[in-house]
């Protein structure tokens, strides 16, 4: 049998900001850009997360489909998860995309839920856009933190 094995993905910064958790007044931090293999853009990603908060649980929007030339809105959904982080790595779940952020019009189709994603081939997919987003975005290791915190 012969196995494809899946080109690299990685992840390109695009920007950051920074504002006040509402809840707590700590600092949140806001990262983004997006991931492509073989030159072919796959996603563009947000993260989203609390200063030394493990018990915030990070969050990952998601933006999927197509986006080179001639693409649009139309052709994109978001995914969303949390990052429950924990002394053993954390764990990702895929929950109801509706209502984020990046749950715009201008962005994608649609937001999907969790029960349109879980068990479907593009949880697969999602999950590896993750996985690469662990590997290759610089600017992970803040998240990755809150680990130790947990
Ligand atoms: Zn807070």
């Amino acid at each position: 049998m012969l196995m494809n094995k899946s080109p690299q993905i990685l992840a390109t910064p695009w920007n950051e900001s920074s504002g006040i958790c509402d809840c707590c007044g700590r600092t949140s931090k806001t990262i983004w850009g997006n991931l492509s293999a073989n030159d072919r853009t796959l996603a563009v990603y947000y993260v989203h997360w609390t200063v030394d908060a493990p018990e915030h649980n990070p969050s990952i929007d998601l933006l999927v489909g197509e986006w080179g030339d001639g693409a649009n809105a139309q052709n994109r959904v978001l995914v969303s998860l949390l990052f429950q982080p924990s002394a053993n790595g954390g764990a990702f779940m895929i929950v109801d995309g509706q209502g984020r952020l990046a749950d715009s019009r201008d962005l994608c189709a649609r937001a999907l839920r969790r029960a349109e994603v879980v068990g479907t081939p593009l949880a697969q997919e999602v999950f590896g856009l993750v996985d690469a987003i662990w590997l290759t975005e610089p600017r992970i290791a803040e998240v990755q933190k809150l680990n130790k915190l947990a």
